[in-house]
């Protein structure tokens, strides 16, 4: 294996007591992402190395590059350690594009007799000679990193950078409302993000939705898997519930009550698999249900906390990042929703509590609650089946 992937840590090393917590549920995530590759792992304080066959390489750093934890990602050459192995493997990682450099040399293998400073100057003086390129010690163009360590020398210049954040799972999981829409996938993305693992609920309501609309929701489910590995959807059969509210609750109401049996719900399965949060994609004022009152309402049937990441973004900036993780294009497809089909002309914007359990009480929605529960159906092969085909 001449290759080597080395891996800078995040934001996690500013966490000193939960160092070595962070660090081993990063590399435990690494190697369930990468384990279809070949390759070897290893560790100390302050960073991860993979050491891996060029043949591999560019598979296995497209993988790292959706691994939260790793604040960047460097790709050194190993050579032999030599001095003109070294000269030859630098001149060959140089190009026209540079105009300025600087030799970092970090001699871990005390048994090489060239300090380091000393052999700045050598490996400087070599790349002078050799090229059109100039010194600049404070802000050069490429910075020519030299380390000897006692396997080998590792050479490297650029760092590619890494997503950041926390390690998926850190934090436990949480259970995210997903819909086929543009916010929920992008409300997922940033929970990963903060290292909540998710579970994801999606409410169907067939014959009023589509088998498209469903698999839609599962495609989505596949890109945001790939920032964790292991995500499950539990799809609720809602469809009794949405004609019952329909057929007892003025019609204003109807969104407000139907999504106050979403969050009783989502409690009850969060609560039976031990899920720490509920998290959304609610914007503030996107819909009426989404007004500050309404959420109010809505907010009233939980005592757990509700988290939503993109409440306080403009549409285009969460449409941004649905664009950037690959759930935008997918998202778009034009797939009835349970809550477009049974949408009311004037939905209330200003709802009014007392009013909303007056009228939901006029039909026994626990019975159906418990219903919808006892029927959900699990989908969790994410790994195998990206679900292209069902679209
Ligand atoms: P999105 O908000 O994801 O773009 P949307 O705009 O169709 O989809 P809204 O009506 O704004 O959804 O609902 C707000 C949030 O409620 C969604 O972001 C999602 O978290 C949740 N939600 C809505 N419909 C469903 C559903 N059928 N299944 C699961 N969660 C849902
Ligand atoms: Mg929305």
């Amino acid at each position: 294996m001449d290759r080597l992937i080395m891996i800078k840590y995040g934001e996690l090393t500013t966490k000193k007591a939960n160092r070595k917590m962070f660090i081993n549920m990063l590399e435990n995530n690494i190697n369930k992402i990468l384990k279809n590759e070949k390759y070897e792992i290893s560790k100390d304080r302050v960073r991860m190395y993979i050491k891996c066959d060029s043949s591999s390489l560019d598979s296995i750093v497209k993988k790292l590059k959706k691994v939260f934890g790793i604040h960047g990602i460097v790709i050194a050459d190993k050579v032999n350690t030599n001095i003109d192995s070294i000269k030859e493997k630098v001149l060959e990682k140089l190009d026209d594009n540079y105009k300025t450099f600087k030799v970092n040399t970090k001699r871990a293998d005390k048994k090489f007799e060239i300090h380091s400073m000393d052999f700045n100057r050598v490996i400087g003086g070599h790349v002078l000679k050799n090229t059109n390129l100039k010194v600049d010690v404070h802000n050069p163009d490429v910075l020519i990193n030299i380390e000897i360590r006692p396997e080998g020398t590792f050479i490297y210049t650029n760092e590619i950078k890494g997503l950041g954040g926390y390690p998926v799972g850190i934090q436990g999981k949480g259970l995210l409302m997903l819909s086929g829409g543009i916010d929920s996938p992008v409300a997922g993305y940033l929970s990963l993000k903060r290292g909540v693992d998710l579970e994801c609920l999606y409410f169907e309501s067939p014959p009023h939705t589509s088998v498209e609309a469903k698999n839609k929701v599962l495609k989505l489910a596949s890109i945001i898997n790939e920032y964790s590995g292991n995500i499950k959807v539990n799809i609720v059969p809602f469809t009794k519930i949405q004609e019952e509210i329909y057929k007892n609750c003025p019609d204003s109401y109807i969104i407000t009550i139907m999504r106050r049996m979403m969050y009783r719900i989502a409690e009850e399965v969060s609560r039976r698999k031990n899920l720490k949060v509920i998290i959304n994609g609610e914007s503030i004022g996107q819909v009426a249900s989404q007004t500050l009152t309404s959420m109010i309402v809505i907010n009233n049937v939980t005592n757990m906390p509700v988290i939503r990441p993109v409440s306080c973004m403009d549409k285009l900036e969460i449409i941004d990042i649905a664009t950037k993780i690959g759930t935008y294009e997918t998202s778009i497809l034009p797939y009835e929703d349970c809550c477009t089909i049974f949408l009311p002309k004037h939905p209330v914007i200003n709802p009014d509590l007392a009013k909303a359990i007056l009228y939901e009480n006029s039909f026994d929605y626990q019975t159906l609650i418990n219903e919808c529960i006892e029927n959900i159906e699990v989908i969790s092969n994410f790994e195998e089946d990206n679900f292209e085909n069902y679209l």
